[in-house]
């Protein structure tokens, strides 16, 4: 690239060189509110057309898991960072499922930062589409596709951010890596579990930002808009009841079936104590000040001390807002159930498996002693499942932390709302690297609360993003990854 033009940035003292004039059109200089300064800022809406053209290339590659074949995406990203200029790197445990690390060298001030989108997608029932789930179709002002919330808004994301850092010659204070990762959608052997056992020391960060959050439109609004600080730890625990085996002419008081009824009812009545942390008691209280006062209501009275507010709270919850209630506590479902094999025979054993999604800092032996009192049965065995856990999370997100102050900063700017920290309920591929002590936090791109119950969801029968909200999000990426790792 020669240099053809110099612009310095009012206050920051930064040097940005321009390609070309035709690049000097897609700078602007922008006052950034509450910041007092003035900094370089890209011409988003002529950057547009590029990045709905990035954005569509990486719907259009059948990434659906399994099989995954990510290494189309993958494969595809080298070439656009090779052209950039931006070294790139590929990483596989099988051919077909193959990882990309790319990394802007910043002057090693800052330890790097790490921002990540999964390449694959969860399948399709074609059937079910409109528009084909791998066309990105446009339509009404949406983009149609498998992946389009799931995860390929992140990966598109961090793609236009790498490109716009290199691009506008952004002088950093700390690396920028980007990880397009494959499996994350059941398969993490072959995307984050293997970079992170394999290849550490190409992703190693201080922070990461990645999927879970976003801002929530209701009515078309942007509401407030969520940032994954942490998440539950899946744990199995199984309960297996012995009897007397026999002929089941003659029933038996020992009947392992029967036993094992009594143990799952009582397990599946039982509702584990609520119990706040840092994130999900902001994000409750946070939550009470901007619902609608009715439901803002039970927000308020789940942290009440008054133990029946709490309690008449939790009930509403649990019937009405079910993942609010998850939070609230390690939660149990008994999700199998299993036992005898001939209508004639009274098992000898019947097992059940239940579903344990343990709150961070739950102990796990004392949780584990909590079952066996509320089973109660000599006759049933409590145990946990050998199941593959994803590490617990030793390193939660902190909401004091540089990242959550400039998220919060930018969805002002951006989205004009606040910041709400969420604990997700479900497991990510954030997990080995908060194990590792990599502050992690989930991001995205606007989605209307209304879509997922119209079956537009992320993992819905079909998949869409607002293009307005595609290109909201990518600055909101780029912001970000600026305010943390340029140099200051
Ligand atoms: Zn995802």
């Amino acid at each position: 690239m020669t240099l053809a033009a110099g612009l310095r940035a009012k206050g920051s003292g930064l040097a940005v060189a321009l390609a070309s004039l035709a690049l000097a059109t897609a700078f602007a200089q922008t006052p950034m509110p509450g910041s007092g300064s003035v900094r370089l800022q890209p011409d988003w809406t002529s950057l547009e057309p590029e990045i709905m053209q990035q954005f569509q290339t990486v719907l259009r590659f059948d990434t659906r898991n399994p099989p995954g074949n990510e290494h189309l995406v993958a494969d595809y990203l080298k070439g656009v960072f090779d052209k950039a200029g931006i070294p790139a790197q590929i990483f596989a445990l099988d051919a077909n499922r193959s990882n990309l690390v790319a990394r802007l060298k910043g002057n090693g001030k800052k330890k790097p930062l790490l921002i990540m989108g999964h390449s694959d997608v969860v399948t399709v029932d074609e059937a079910k589409w409109k528009f084909p789930p791998f066309s990105a179709t446009r339509d009404g002002g949406w983009v149609y596709a498998r992946g389009t919330v799931d995860d390929k808004d992140n990966l598109a994301g961090g793609l236009m951010t790498m490109l716009l850092l290199k691009r506008f010659n952004v002088p950093l204070d700390r690396d920028v890596i980007f990880l397009s990762e494959a499996g994350e959608e059941g398969s993490s052997n072959f995307g984050m579990q293997f970079m992170v056992n394999q290849h550490y020391p190409e992703i190693e960060a201080e922070y990461c930002l990645a999927e879970g959050g976003g801002a929530i439109r209701i009515g078309g609004v942007a509401k407030y808009t969520t940032v994954e600080t942490l998440e539950k730890i899946p744990r199995g625990i199984e309960l297996v009841a012995h009897g007397i085996s026999g002929h089941g002419s003659i029933p038996l008081k020992s009947n392992a079936i029967v036993h094992l009824a009594g143990a799952v009812a009582k397990v599946g009545q039982w509702r584990p104590e609520i119990r706040f942390n840092e994130t999900t008691g902001t994000y409750f209280r946070g939550l009470a000040q901007i619902a609608a006062p009715e439901n803002a209501k039970y927000y308020r009275d789940v942290l009440s001390t008054d133990p029946k507010l709490r309690a008449a709270a939790d009930e509403w919850l649990f019937e009405n807002e079910p993942l609010h209630s998850s939070m609230l506590r390690t939660s149990v479902s008994p999700n199998i159930f299993a036992g005898g094999y001939r209508s004639n025979v009274i098992p000898s054993e019947a097992k059940a498996t239940l579903d344990v999604r343990a709150l961070p800092d739950e102990d796990p032996i004392r949780f584990l002693e909590q079952v066996k009192k509320i089973v109660d049965d000599p006759a049933v065995d409590v145990h946990f499942t050998a199941q593959n856990v994803r590490p617990a999370s030793a390193f939660d997100a902190r909401l004091d932390s540089e990242p959550y102050k400039v998220l919060e900063a930018a969805a002002k700017r951006i989205y004009n709302t606040v910041t709400l920290p969420t604990m997700s309920t479900g497991a990510t591929d954030m997990a080995p690297l908060r194990a590792r002590g990599v502050q992690c936090f989930g991001i995205g791109a606007a989605i209307d609360m209304e879509d997922g119950p119209k079956g537009f969801g992320m993992h819905s029968d079909q998949e869409r993003l607002l293009e307005t909200e595609l290109y909201r999000f990518v600055r909101y990426n780029y912001e970000v990854v600026v305010d943390l790792a340029r140099a200051k």
